[in-house]
């Protein structure tokens, strides 16, 4: 099974870490591939550039086997599309190995705005996982669409290449992005929401507003 966990990572932090290890051990699995997109189809622009979002991500998974990088959406340039990421991942792999998108409530719940989505259930497994206040309406596209396909339990989507949705209970850590960019721009410090040394390099580069000479 070929797991892979796409986000923004703007920056990478210990919610993002800590689901994806918890999707390794949940779903049995050596590694889990982190793939930041290039340029976000839905939101308007990153804080740091695509080589920085992915520097921060090589340096917050250093030592951890069960993590990997999948830098692909970077290397393609452009306008970052799930469906166009599934369809080569699916020729690599060929037809039979199940493929898995891991993604938070937050990000599947608009699932039907994006390019292309039909496609997706024939290109891979969904894992949709619980974040906190983020939630699927009932009678909502994303809804139906996982109450027609969900999985009961992880062995379901390792009998079949794609089409499956399972939904996922991880410990919910209440960390986003935006809110350790906003204590950065603020002059608050994010520290343990994140790597140290995810931290310190925010700092040197003076990411989203950091002071480079203050200490973080
Ligand atoms: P931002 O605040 O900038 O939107 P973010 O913290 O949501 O960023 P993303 O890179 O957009 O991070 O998230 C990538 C994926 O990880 C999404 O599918 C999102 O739902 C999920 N995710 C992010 N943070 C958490 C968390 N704390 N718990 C569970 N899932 C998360």
């Amino acid at each position: 099974m070929h797991v892979i966990y796409g986000g923004t990572f703007d920056p990478i932090h210990h919610g993002h870490l800590r689901l994806a290890l918890e999707m390794a051990d949940a779903l049995q699995v050596e590694r889990v591939d982190l793939m930041p997109c290039h340029i976000p189809p839905h939101r308007s622009g990153t804080g740091a550039t695509s080589a920085q979002r992915l520097d921060m991500i090589r340096i917050a998974i250093n030592g951890e086997s069960r993590l990997g990088v999948d830098d692909r959406e970077l290397q393609r340039g452009g306008a970052s599309f799930t469906a166009d990421t599934l369809l080569q991942l699916r020729r690599e792999l060929g037809s039979e190995q199940p493929l898995v998108m891991v993604v938070g409530t937050d990000a599947f719940a608009s699932f039907d705005r994006w390019q292309e989505w039909r496609e997706i259930p024939g290109l891979a497994h969904i894992v949709v996982v619980r974040r906190p206040g983020a939630d699927l309406p009932q009678g909502s596209p994303a809804r139906c669409l996982l109450d027609e396909r969900r999985a009961v339990r992880v062995s379901d989507l390792q009998q079949a290449p794609a089409g499956k949705i399972l939904e996922f209970e991880a410990p919910l850590m209440d960390i986003s992005a935006t809110g350790i960019r906003q204590r950065i721009a603020d002059g608050r410090s994010p520290r343990y929401l994140l790597p140290d040394p995810v931290l310190q390099r925010i700092h040197e580069q003076g990411l989203y507003g950091a002071c480079p000479d203050r200490n973080f």
